[in-house]
């Protein structure tokens, strides 16, 4: 069968289901902040309405919106009071936000190696790591799988370390019955255009208390307390306040989570079965303790080392899929060398002690989750559409021979 990048037919022809959605709930809500007449949170009530859903959805005692997810970390490390020269564990396979918040605060953020199969942090990897100048770790909620916060939770409380969730994948997901919100530690959000409810940009970070509440609201708004009027500024703050428009949209968008949710997690059911039938194909696994998992990502490598990953990408992109690489390691990024790295390896030995992060940085390839979100059929035709290029790239002519 001709690929369709060399003019064959393509498997889709026909768009998956559209991402952003919105429908007359978000009309409604943008034409209510607007005639509010007070756009920014001071004097509105769409912030304030959208924390409190936030928060009830899951399971915290409060939630602060903020205005992007990096800022949900940087305002997370700025509340548990991260000093510069401090070190705080990251994954060393994530979107780049999660160490470009650390060091943003002057902190050295220290990558260590996911587990193969989950993507997710490795707590049996954190000990080796750990120095007295270990302040934080940040599990990330790899693609909406909940990393194993059993194992991170036992370690950073015996050793007390302070653990912030970096839940910008994993928006409604449940760990051993609990929702993210139940677990204890703050825990931080991103709505920025693809996540999996979205205003175009914003962020939330979950709080264990009230006081915690008003302390991280004061760090988000210049250092001013809530209602303040006599400009008392407590803390040289930056400001990461959402706007009244985007809080509205949020609130629409949190009401399909748990819908699109349910359809997700069927279709990934039917599709990682799928992909584990195709030859040198390996599906990102599941922990059974993550009892609901949203699937930000839909995540495979290619297992076959002679198989050329990005010609996959661009097949598969011509096949209708659309299908991106994944993110390198981070200390494979300039961005990481251009922070704090003082005591850090150099990227070689890095590189050695995460052979996971090294595999599915360079050797996977993730679907946007609104493959995820249309019939069976559509989830189908995706492992039709790699099984197709799989087999036709490898009898490919080379393309300098054309
Ligand atoms: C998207 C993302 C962020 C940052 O969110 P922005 O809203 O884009 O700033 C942080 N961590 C991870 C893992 C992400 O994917």
């Amino acid at each position: 069968m001709t690929l369709a990048i060399d003019g064959g037919t393509p498997v889709r022809r026909e768009p998956f289901p559209a991402w952003p959605y919105h429908d007359d709930t978000e009309r409604a809500a943008l034409i209510r902040a607007l005639e509010q007449g007070q756009w920014w949170r001071a004097g509105g009530s769409e912030v304030n309405e959208f924390e409190r859903e936030f928060a009830d959805f899951h399971g915290a005692p409060a939630a602060l919106a903020v205005s992007n997810g990096t800022h949900a970390l940087e305002l997370a490390l700025e509340l548990i009071g991260l000093a510069p020269g401090e070190e705080v564990i990251v994954p060393a396979f994530t979107f780049i936000a999660t160490s470009n918040a650390v060091a943003r605060l002057g902190g050295v953020a220290v990558p260590v190696d996911v587990d193969i199969d989950t993507y997710c942090l490795d707590a049996a990897r954190l000990e080796a790591v750990r120095t007295p100048r270990t302040k934080a770790v940040i599990p990330v909620h790899m693609a909406g799988q909940v990393a194993d916060m059993a194992a991170i939770g036992d370690w950073a409380n015996r050793h007390g370390v302070t653990i912030i969730q970096d839940a910008a994948h994993a928006h409604g997901a449940t760990w051993e019955g609990k929702r993210l919100g139940e677990l204890g530690s703050v825990a931080c959000f991103s709505f920025q255009n693809g996540k999996l409810m979205t205003a175009g940009e914003g962020g939330a970070v979950l709080l264990p208390d009230e006081a915690w509440y008003e302390e991280a609201f004061v760090r988000h708004s210049c250092g001013r307390p809530i209602g303040d009027r006599v400009y008392a500024h407590r803390t040289p703050s930056s400001n990461f306040r959402l706007n009244e428009f985007s809080a509205a949209v949020l609130r629409a968008q949190l009401a399909r989570v748990a819908e699109q949710t349910a359809r997700r997690e069927a279709r990934w059911r039917e599709l990682s079965v799928a992909l584990s039938g195709i030859d040198g194909v390996r599906a990102q696994g599941r922990d059974a303790r993550c009892d609901l998992n949203p699937h930000y990502m839909a995540m495979f490598t290619l297992e076959h080392e002679d198989v050329d990953r990005a010609l996959v990408v661009e097949a598969l992109l011509a096949e209708g899929i659309p299908a991106f690489v994944n993110y390198p390691p981070v200390y494979r990024t300039p961005a990481f060398w251009a922070g704090p790295v003082h005591g850090l390896p150099g990227v070689e030995d890095l590189a050695e002690r995460c052979p996971a992060s090294e595999k599915i940085g360079t050797r996977g390839i993730w679907l946007h989750h609104r493959t995820l979100l249309g019939s069976s059929e559509d989830t189908a035709q995706v492992a039709t559409a790699l099984a197709k290029v799989l087999a036709g790239i490898s009898t490919r002519q080379p393309t300098g021979a054309r």
